[in-house]
């Protein structure tokens, strides 16, 4: 694929370190793998730390297996080529016990990580952890408490998020062209859990034209798609409109006056709390046409 021109405005980010902090191999993939290629085709030097190696992340459901873990962290390994990540700062924390299990060690460990690299900003989970996984909630926990420790030195902080409905239409396409839901639902969740009451964006990121990629990154974590998966069945055109833009609410008191992710040719939605969230469905079209979305200089 060839490699779209950075926008002037994104060209400072160029060479410059990009902080994925998530809990499992997968999250990047599925939570912001279109902004990670992006960044990387930009010449970030994107670098994710991943607290868990996902061990508890079995279809039998949460048995430790430490072989799960050995083959998660190689599917981590394939996504991670695929979107440009290039270093994987990976812990051994335990899978399912992070909000509660070496909570100091891990701040310190993305204290240092932040110290070592001095990235342009950090990208995490927000509040709601896409779905209220408790191992999300946790990382987003440690990972805002480790930049506030910094003061006025943290860099720019920002929480992905998903629009309320996101997973909706997905859900419905692949059931009519026949798929079943398994009883406990994909990821053993009903489609309106993502999003639900999430944070309203502040940044928006077009990643159209990394779509394909970041589908491709999401099924090499094979042993968290299983058979028949609603990404599976997709068509190119359908990623685009449901996974084509990427939504992040900038860190409340976040001390950085860079805008990095803003600045991406971009933009920033800053809608009040009282408004209603937007759906995929809405935020799309409207971002794409008052022209607030990063947007890339050509979708070749
Ligand atoms: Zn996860």
């Amino acid at each position: 694929m060839p490699v779209p021109h950075a926008s002037d405005s994104a060209t400072s980010l160029a060479g410059r370190p990009v902080l994925a902090v998530f809990a499992h191999p997968d999250d990047e993939s599925l939570a912001c793998g279109g902004t990670l290629a992006r960044l990387s085709d930009l010449g970030a030097r994107v670098i994710l730390l991943c607290a868990t190696r996902g061990e508890r992340g079995g279809a039998t459901g949460p048995i430790k297996d430490e072989g799960l873990g050995v083959v998660r962290v190689g599917e981590l390994t394939e996504a991670a080529a695929l979107l440009g990540i290039r270093d994987i700062i990976l812990m051994d924390h335990p899978d399912g016990e992070l909000r509660w299990e070496d909570v100091p060690l891990l701040h310190a460990e993305i204290v240092a990580a932040v110290r070592r690299y001095a990235p342009a900003c950090v990208i995490t989970f927000g509040a709601d952890g896409l779905y209220w996984h408790v191992d999300h909630i946790g990382v987003h926990e440690r990972t805002t408490t480790a930049l506030r420790s910094l003061g006025q030195a943290a860099p720019p902080l920002y929480y992905v998020t998903m629009p309320r409905g996101m997973m909706r239409p997905i859900w419905e396409a692949a059931i009519a062209r026949g798929w079943a839901a398994p009883p406990k639902g994909f990821w053993s969740l009903v489609p309106d859990a993502f999003g639900l009451n999430a944070e309203p964006p502040t940044v928006v990121v077009d990643v159209a034209p990394w779509v394909a990629r970041k589908v491709a990154a999401i099924r090499c974590h094979r042993t968290q798609m299983g058979t028949g998966h609603p990404f599976d069945q997709l068509s190119p055109a359908e990623a685009e409109r449901w996974l084509g833009i990427e939504h992040f609410h900038r860190a409340p008191n976040d001390p950085s006056p860079l805008q990095p992710l803003e600045d991406l040719g971009a933009a920033s939605v800053r809608p009040t709390r009282d408004q209603a969230l937007p759906t995929t469905e809405d935020a799309v079209p409207l971002a794409r046409a008052s022209g607030v979305v990063a947007t890339p200089g050509t979708r070749d």
